[in-house]
């Protein structure tokens, strides 16, 4: 085997950070273990698989009645779906392109539109592109419906939602979710923190680069785009165990 000379711009390997990380993974494995033996104490009902029974844990800090156990559907999964039915948010005739898609809504989306891509950069799931979604080099006005779950928080967001608008028809609509404290007038940003153990701290996760406040709003807007919200009311949140108050965020390229 040739010997590689050391990469001078590698970081200090650690090794007690290794035993810690290895300790860290064991203790996740069996975290996650407890989290999907944890049931819920109420029976609920997926309106994605129609499943009517308890819920497990998940989450880190686990949330108690989160995962539907017979397809895996977390509470904004099923809050997606709700929407989509009562809104008819997708249509037979319509072009989405669905970033980081989640296999828990994938099929449902699939099954009532012409046409729909997919997109991530990850390697690890097969989509129609790999592009991100800063800069996408798709066409303009191209797609009727796009879904954006939980992406937001990790990119440059104006880039990001300038790129949806274009490459929406006219009144084409995107679907906007992220984790938003509602206490807070202003999102909190600090570019200074880039360290993985640092984004945890201070936005929740380890590739976050924000946490949203009520501004994500004017954000939306500032890329053109007239706001509509679906939110987690009673008695969705008891009977499909939804998040209390989670927001889907309707975002519609005027005509
Ligand atoms: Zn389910």
């Amino acid at each position: 085997m040739e010997d590689r000379a050391p990469d001078p711009t590698a970081p200090p390997v650690d090794q007690t950070d290794r035993f810690r990380d290895r300790i860290e993974a064991a203790a996740q494995r069996q975290m996650n273990k407890f989290r999907r033996a944890v049931r819920g104490v109420h029976p609920r009902r997926c309106p994605i698989c129609d499943y009517y029974g308890k819920f497990t844990a998940f989450g880190h800090p686990p949330r108690f009645d989160a995962r539907c156990p017979s397809c895996n559907a977390l509470e904004r999964h099923r809050l997606i779906r709700l929407f989509a039915d009562r809104t008819g948010f997708f249509a037979a005739d319509h072009a989405v392109l669905h970033f980081a898609p989640e296999a828990q809504i994938r099929p449902m989306i699939k099954g009532i539109v012409a046409r729909y891509e997919t997109s991530d950069l990850s390697e690890r799931r097969p989509v129609t592109h790999r592009v991100n979604i800063e800069e996408t080099g798709l066409p303009d006005a191209e797609y009727d419906r796009i879904v954006c779950n939980h992406v937001l928080e990790h990119v440059d967001d104006a880039k990001a939602l300038a790129e949806m608008f274009r490459m929406l028809k006219p009144g084409g609509k995107a679907l906007l979710s992220t984790p938003v404290c509602e206490g807070w007038a202003e999102t909190y940003e600090n570019p200074e923190i880039t360290s993985r153990e640092g984004r945890i701290v201070h936005f929740g996760q380890g590739d976050h680069v924000r946490f949203y406040g009520r501004d994500l709003r004017e954000r939306i807007r500032a890329a053109g785009f007239v706001l509509s919200e679906f939110t987690a009311v009673e008695p969705d949140v008891l009977t499909y165990g939804l998040m209390r108050g989670e927001t889907l965020f309707v975002a519609e390229r005027p005509v």
